[in-house]
């Protein structure tokens, strides 16, 4: 029922041989999320599994304008070609329903109508609206564009503990009543929560290669998985670049933009960063033809963040 649609429409047959790159399109291209495309590619690539795009235009008062149209262009200066069409989250709405609607049915969704405030100082959710269970169906809307105002934040139940096995940062273990606690899968404004939409696109994905800085995000989905009885794919967080301050390279710093006139010199600067091994090509084609035949995913270090080479910062 979550599962993906083909471009008519059509339910689609579980593709679990398939990576991805799902960019938010909150600004330009920057060096973090190249970093998370090159990894995710070269490990797609490398076990024959496809590699597609997916833009995650599901929060609109974040988009920045222009971004979702800029993202591809630049993705293809640097050679990072994706298979099929490009999916957008904000197409996906129907199947985020269904999901809501069936963890309704478990009884596992509630009302929440706290506010930041009210939960200031609290390290995670104290569970004060787990009374007010939602029905599926009538509770369990969601919006395009946010609500004119504000209703009803969905929560989901967590109880439990959660172990993920990630091939770059290896065994984590999370007590999820201690974190991340009850969390958000309908947000006060009617837009469907980060954590329920990429937990059930991802589904389908059978190995999720990104940037540490969502490691943590990762035992929600994870939760969220379990409770729609979906199984998790397997997660691989790389470091994430930091320049000399220690501050992350993206968007929200400073760091200058991605130089996509020198496209080469910037992907053999992230592929060292990655803690691969050196090779000589002369070409884009060069560098993508080699790439996934010799990327190792063991090389990665174990670090959720390390000080970008010259060639990045
Ligand atoms: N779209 C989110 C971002 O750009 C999540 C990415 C992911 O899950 O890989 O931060």
């Amino acid at each position: 029922m979550y599962r993906l649609q083909d471009a008519g429409g059509n339910p689609r047959a579980p593709d679990r041989l398939s990576g991805r790159f799902a960019p938010s399109p909150t600004g330009p291209l920057h060096v973090g999320s190249l970093i998370a495309a090159v990894a995710s590619r070269c490990e797609a690539l490398s076990s024959g599994a496809a590699w597609h795009l997916r833009i995650d235009d599901i929060d609109p008062p974040r988009e920045q304008a222009g971004a979702r149209d800029a993202i591809p262009p630049s993705l293809a200066r640097f050679g990072l070609h994706w298979t099929g069409p490009i999916r957008f989250q904000s197409a996906r709405l129907p199947g985020y329903r269904d999901a809501l609607t069936d963890l309704a049915s478990k009884g596992l969704l509630y009302r929440c109508r706290c506010t930041r405030a009210m939960l200031a100082g609290a390290s995670c959710y104290p569970g004060s609206c787990r009374h007010r269970v939602a029905r599926p169906g009538c509770d369990t809307t969601l919006s395009h564009s946010p609500w004119p105002s504000v209703a009803d934040a969905l929560r989901l139940r967590l109880d439990g503990s959660i172990h993920i096995d990630d091939a770059v940062q290896g065994r984590q273990h999370t007590v999820l009543e201690q974190n991340p606690g009850d969390i958000v899968v309908r947000r006060r404004d009617g837009l469907v929560a980060y954590a329920l939409a990429t937990a059930v696109d991802d589904a389908d994905v059978e190995t999720v290669v990104r940037g540490a800085d969502l490691l943590e995000a990762t035992t929600a989905q994870c939760a969220i998985l379990r409770a729609l009885d979906l199984s998790a794919p397997r997660w691989a967080h790389v470091p994430v670049a930091l320049d000399g301050n220690g501050d992350k390279l993206g968007k929200s710093t400073s760091a200058r933009a991605i130089d996509t006139m020198e496209p080469l010199s910037t992907l053999q600067a992230v592929w060292s960063f990655l803690g691969q091994a050196r090779f000589a090509a002369d070409t884009l084609d060069a560098f993508w033809r080699e790439a996934p035949r010799r990327w190792s995913m063991q090389e990665v270090p174990a670090v959720r963040s390390r000080l970008a080479p010259s060639g990045l910062a």
